[in-house]
């Protein structure tokens, strides 16, 4: 006779999600499932993160802020369309479909940000999970609790009132923070000769949301990313120059640029800067310059916990946050002490579902972690290789864009999800060559191979019926 294997006693923690972003609300979803309670502090009035979106800015005083937290969280601008398909994004049981014949919803493959909000308030009803959000709640510290040989933590929060001032301060005690605060918010400024003396307007493209004040001007933007880039489209319309610098004009010469330089005369791409000056003179490293009324800086954002206090065993050099076992789990506190959402250029949510769902089971007890040298260990030999292929640290976080297999293989390892379907991937290959090809036109362009088309059919199919379920529309 076999003996049946005696059923697993799950445990159930009291746990705090801090941020009800993406991350956040997939960690929730994950931790409700999995049996534990859970509560998520989210400073602002709704849930949505980065696609919540905000017409205030934080501009004044850019150099002065230095490194202070910024105040105002999310850095979209009003024109935003995403750069990833809405078919390869979705939660596994709650795709991104489109919302067809609902007023005010853009069912387009890449829509622009208000949808992806509305996405995610969607999902937060549909699954109900808007109890466990706690608005307009800052968390302002977050330490373990001395006494507590279980690895317990101290959440203190304030209540912001209506006005943005500070009220009612408390603290709690929960067996487990999962932080899920972001990682688009703190501009990355970098070092330029001159930059203290120049005196008119520098800003971080965190600050830019729309054309309008930029109207007649002469724009330098520092960085062409993706978003320095599209916010150039963006600011040309308008402005009477917009000039673009690059600190490889080799990398930077994509035949996308190329195309956009060639139907745009007011766009211009130069060498990286050389000065800034007083007058409003920006000089570029090839002896040439402009006179600018505003200097962007768009060059990406750092990693910012100002509110955890571990003691040492979490830092961030560099924009890596370290040591974090496969991004997730510090090896010294895991598991009471997790991270959702720290990695970039990944499928989103579908990656931080994977992470909360691992999360959730390792606090339940039901998936084991190795011991911490392990984990530890693990931690440095991933460093190591990403050295020995050239990876700048500061790309410690950066999965899909090196190596996307991993990012695929994490979600089975973990999670036994099963893998991500071949169509889905050609989409994602094809669309990166569209980008790099045009960067005006590849989000509207009608060339998926026939792999995709059968799978978008299939898509297509399951998302008729998925509009029919009631969890309720933001619309
Ligand atoms: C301009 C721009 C364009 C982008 N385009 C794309 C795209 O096309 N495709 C894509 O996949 N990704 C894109 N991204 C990245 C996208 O923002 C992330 O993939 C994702 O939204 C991050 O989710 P998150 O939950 O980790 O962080 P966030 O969305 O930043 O959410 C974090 C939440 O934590 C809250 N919070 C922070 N600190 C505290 C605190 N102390 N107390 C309480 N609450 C706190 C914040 O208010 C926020 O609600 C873009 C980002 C930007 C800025």
């Amino acid at each position: 006779m076999v003996s049946a294997e005696p059923p697993l006693q799950l445990e159930s923690k009291n746990v705090c999600v801090v941020g009800a972003g993406m991350a956040g609300m997939a960690a929730a979803r994950e931790l409700r499932r999995e049996g534990h309670v859970v509560t998520v502090m989210e400073q602002r009035g709704d849930v949505g993160g980065q696609w919540l979106y905000d017409p205030r800015t934080d501009d004044d005083g850019l150099l002065e802020a230095g490194a202070a937290p910024v105040r105002v969280h999310s850095s979209m601008y009003a024109c935003l369309r995403l750069i990833s398909p809405r078919e390869a994004m979705g939660f596994s049981d709650f795709q991104f479909f489109p919302r067809e014949g609902v007023a005010g919803r853009d069912p387009r493959r890449f829509p622009t940000h208000r949808e992806v909000y509305c996405y995610l308030w969607e999902f937060c009803h549909a699954f109900g999970l808007a109890d466990a959000v706690r608005l307009h709640t800052r968390v302002t510290r977050v330490a373990a609790v001395p006494t507590s040989s279980t690895h317990q933590w101290a959440v203190r929060t304030v209540h912001l009132g209506g006005t943005g001032t500070d009220e009612e301060e408390k603290e709690e005690v929960f067996d487990a923070v999962v932080v899920a605060t972001g990682h688009y918010s703190q501009p990355k400024l970098p070092t330029i000769n001159g930059m203290e003396d120049w005196r008119r307007r520098q800003l971080h493209s965190h600050s830019y949301r729309t054309p309008e004040p930029f109207r007649g001007e002469v724009v330098v933007m520092i960085g062409c990313g993706d978003s320095g880039k599209d916010i150039a489209l963006d600011l040309r319309r308008v402005a009477k120059e917009v000039h673009l610098t690059a600190k490889s004009m080799e990398e930077a010469m994509t035949p996308a640029m190329s195309k956009m330089l060639a139907n745009h005369a007011n766009l211009h791409l130069h060498p990286q800067i050389d000065r800034l000056y007083a007058d409003g003179r920006v000089a570029f490293a090839d002896g040439s310059s402009v006179d600018a009324d505003t200097v962007m800086y768009c060059t990406g954002y750092t990693y910012s916990f100002t509110f955890l206090d571990t003691g040492g065993a979490v830092t961030v050099d560099d924009n890596r946050v370290g040591p974090l076992f496969e991004h997730v789990f510090p090896p010294s506190l895991a598991p009471s002490l997790s991270f959702v959402g720290i990695p970039r250029k990944v499928l989103v949510p579908w990656f931080f579902e994977a992470q909360g769902k691992w999360v959730a089971q390792v606090l339940s007890g039901r998936r084991a972690l190795p011991p911490e040298e392990e984990m530890l260990r693990s931690v440095e030999e991933y460093y190591r290789a990403r050295e020995a292929a050239g990876v700048p640290k500061k790309y410690t976080h950066d999965i899909a864009g090196v190596d996307p297999e991993k990012m695929y293989e994490f979600r089975e390892k973990y999670c036994d999800f099963a893998r991500i379907e071949d169509w889905k991937i050609e989409l994602l290959v094809s669309i990166i060559a569209n980008m790099n090809d045009d960067m005006e036109t590849f989000r509207d362009r009608e060339d998926d191979g026939e792999n995709v088309r059968k799978g978008l059919q299939r898509w297509h199919a399951a998302a008729a019926q998925a509009q029919d379920q009631n969890y309720g529309c933001c619309g």
